[in-house]
């Protein structure tokens, strides 16, 4: 990092250098945690960021010493502009990367490699037809295996990110792990995180010890070993033994990682959000449209992050329900 560059500083020292820009709210899919079944409201299309908009504004967090970039949603290749503006953002000396339902990635393919995105995360919640196709409430599951095989092909480093939730999916925990022993795939098991209208109850996540129990009882706790963690790293990972890919924890509740939390938010309606889980949110779409000094907006908005996960502490059902947040599909996840 030049150390002569500003930087994002949060009040506990932590320094933000990765950001997460969301190209829509829009998705072609349905997933019941994410997105509500109608979808989302819509709005006039003046409200969310132009493509010339939203990378002026990734430029001015790259000068705050932004050196990683996420695009997300929403699904963030139906973007009408997708393809320029993952092109111009591949001109910026950043990482960029993308997390997508993979529904239309075989379109995209050249898209990336001349954006050198290196990185694709897929979400992909169950590996059986029937299960993937009622959890996102559409039919895309052949399209999507086809596309995860088609960007290994392409020698993407594939990750696929698999919400766990209880009673619905949780017993292909040991399928996915085994999926990552024959394949250079790195599956990622996300515990399931509260959103506006996603009728979350703490009862339904399937917590970091129970997955690891199962994978023991499963493969023996020498099956399988720990692998050291990129630093601000939010999953923990793990191989099978002789296993090609990796397999990982994400578990923002019971086991959070917010000591090294480096990541900041800006919605398809440019917000910045300082947390997945803040109720604040800064404007800096109108600000920008206004004029106004946008750089002092984003330092001020980092000064207001909670210590951990937005402020909330125990996540419990009544805690959860007395907070105001965004659906995630309107945050991007
Ligand atoms: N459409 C893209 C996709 O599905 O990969 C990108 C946007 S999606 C909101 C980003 C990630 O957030 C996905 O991996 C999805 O599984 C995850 N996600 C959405 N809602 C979630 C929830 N309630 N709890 C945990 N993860 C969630
Ligand atoms: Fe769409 Fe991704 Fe949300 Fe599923 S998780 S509804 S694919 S934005």
């Amino acid at each position: 990092m030049d150390e002569n560059k500003p930087k994002i500083k949060d009040r506990f020292g932590r320094i933000h250098n990765y950001l997460r820009i969301s190209l829509t709210e829009r998705c072609n899919l349905r997933c019941f945690y994410c997105m509500p079944e109608e979808g989302i409201e819509l709005r006039d299309k003046a409200e969310f960021m132009s493509a010339e908009e939203l990378v002026h504004i990734a430029k001015i967090f790259v000068d705050l010493g932004v050196t990683k970039i996420r695009l997300t949603g929403g699904e963030p290749l139906i973007k009408k502009n997708a393809a320029s503006i993952i092109r111009e953002l591949g001109k910026l000396p950043v990482e960029l990367a993308i997390t997508t339902n993979a529904v239309v990635v075989d379109r995209f393919i050249d898209v990336f490699k001349e954006a050198g995105i290196k990185s694709v995360n897929v979400s992909l919640d169950s590996l059986e037809e029937d299960r993937f196709n009622a959890i996102s409430r559409r039919n895309y599951f052949k399209a999507v295996r086809k596309n995860i095989d088609l960007l290994i092909a392409h020698k993407f480093t594939v990750k696929i990110n698999v919400v766990v939730i209880r009673d619905v999916n949780e017993h292909e925990i040991i399928n996915f792990v085994h999926w990552s022993k024959k394949e250079n795939v790195h599956i990622r098991f996300i515990e399931f995180m509260p959103f506006e209208g996603n009728s979350w109850k703490t009862e339904k996540k399937f917590p970091y010890n129970e997955i690891l129990n199962k994978v023991s009882q499963h493969l023996g706790v020498n099956g399988y070993y720990k692998v050291s963690d990129a630093p601000n790293d939010t999953s923990k990972n793990f191989r099978v033994v002789d296993g090609l890919g990796t397999f990982g924890i994400i578990s923002s509740i019971t086991n959070p990682f917010c000591d090294t939390c480096n990541r900041l938010r800006l919605t398809a309606d440019g917000k910045i959000k300082n947390c997945l889980f803040s109720e604040e949110e800064s404007d800096l779409l109108g600000a920008l449209r206004k004029g106004s000094d946008l750089k002092q907006i984003i330092q001020s908005a980092i000064k207001q992050k909670h210590k951990e996960r937005g402020g909330l502490s125990k996540f419990s059902n009544e805690e959860v329900q007395s907070r105001k947040n965004r659906a995630m599909t309107a945050i991007g996840g």
